[in-house]
């Protein structure tokens, strides 16, 4: 049998096919523009709520002034893994600044978040121990799972009684880790992280929690989810992303020396793999200091998702339990979320379609998120968009 055979036969590769046909295929797009909360695609301008920019920083003069910087000083490229020639002065200040940010012993900054839960689950979960992840984990947790040497099993969504029986199913003498997002990214719903916390204690597990979309948007200052509930020293291991509220790209773990010290020198992806970039680093940096300066920007943020999501609840939308500023529309099936997509985009606004097999095939949603930089006269706008959109396709 001919290795390539099975691409001729993917189904949604067929019909990825025809929607670049017919003019309505969603992906790939390229941006000619961005200013942050509005993006020219095809000559037309178009109200960004695609974005993991919670804070807007991307455009933020002190972050982009510390990439330019760094890039005069250290040039483009580490060439090299931490491990070896491609530490710098850098990133031993963006660990020490993070972990003391998240009230944490030591930090570790990996060069993608991707990378960052891939080589820390694997790390941690060796033969014998037992991953316990959501349903809707990040599918780098999963890929970390399947990496490693141990097992995974994985319970419904947020739901404790089913992480209870996974737990109470697990043999005493398994090292047990949970790990869960904490903001999830496609239902932008939360943890229930004091739950969890008595049920990791009460079954002796440790717990890792993926806050990528809650550094910035949850808690004092942006600290995130186990601050956001008063846990921060019940989460035994905190992960996040630079490519989100950091503007940035990169990610990292935070939590007792002794184990960052571990993954420091077992974790794969970071011992093979160059270093996050000076410019990349630098951004970090000076977004994180932004975060601590201008605590005002969290406020909005809240206020701009707060708008939407009651918004589009009036209008009749099918939003799910988001509680933050991501918020899906579920439209289910596959056909009609790309029609509405297309309207909107036609209308004015843009936002991620996220389609099987990306989620289960009943699933298909339009993923919106928000920035502390959109103004409330873009959302007003955004809102009439979408009630015009949602009548002609039929959703409302
Ligand atoms: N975890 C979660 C929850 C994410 O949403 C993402 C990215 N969307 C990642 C990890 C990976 O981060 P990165 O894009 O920085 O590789």
């Amino acid at each position: 049998m001919d290795l390539f055979d099975k691409i001729k036969k993917a189904e949604y590769l067929q019909e990825a096919r025809i929607a670049i046909d017919q003019g309505i295929y969603p992906f790939f797009l390229p941006l000619e523009e961005t200013e942050g909360t509005e993006v020219i695609i095809n000559g037309r301008r178009l109200i960004m709520l695609g974005s993991n920019n919670y804070l807007g920083l991307t455009t933020h003069p002190k972050v982009k002034e510390a990439a330019i910087k760094a890039i005069k000083e250290y040039g483009t490229s580490c060439t090299g893994s931490r491990f070896m020639n491609g530490t710098l002065k850098l990133h031993k200040e963006l660990e020490e600044k993070l972990a003391e940010f998240l009230h944490k012993e030591a930090a570790l900054v990996f060069s993608t978040g991707y990378q960052t839960n891939l080589g820390t689950i694997s790390a941690l979960i060796g033969k014998g121990d037992i991953a316990i992840t959501d349903k809707e984990d990040h599918a780098s947790i999963i890929d970390g799972c399947r990496l490693s040497q141990g097992e995974m099993r994985r319970f419904k969504h947020n739901d404790m009684e089913d992480l209870e029986k996974v737990l109470a199913s697990c043999p005493d003498n398994a090292g047990k880790l949970v790990i869960v997002d904490g903001v999830f990214s496609m239902a932008g719903d939360i943890a229930p992280l004091p739950e969890i916390v008595k049920l990791c204690e009460k079954y002796g597990a440790r717990l890792m929690v993926d806050d990528a979309h809650s550094i910035g948007v949850l808690g004092d200052h942006g600290r995130g989810t186990a601050n956001h509930f008063g846990l921060e020293d019940k989460v035994d291991i905190i992960m996040g992303t630079f490519s989100k509220s950091f503007a940035s790209l990169g990610g990292f773990i935070a939590g007792d020396e002794e184990v960052i010290f571990y993954i420091q020198h077992t974790a794969r992806s970071f011992i093979f793999s160059a270093s996050m970039s000076p410019a990349n680093t630098a951004a970090a940096l000076a977004a994180l200091e932004v975060m601590q300066e201008e605590p005002e920007r969290i406020d909005h943020l809240w206020k701009i998702a707060n708008r939407m999501r009651e918004g589009l609840k009036s209008l009749g939308f099918d939003i799910g339990n988001s509680c933050t500023p991501i918020i899906p529309i579920y439209i289910r099936d596959r056909w009609k979320t790309i029609y509405m997509w297309k309207e909107l985009f036609d209308l004015g606004v843009y936002c991620n379609p996220v389609l099987p097999p990306g989620v289960p095939p009943n699933q298909s949603l339009l993923r919106t998120s928000y920035m502390a930089t959109h103004t409330e006269e873009q959302i007003d706008r955004a809102l009439e968009i979408f009630e015009k959109a949602g009548k002609k396709v039929g959703i409302i």
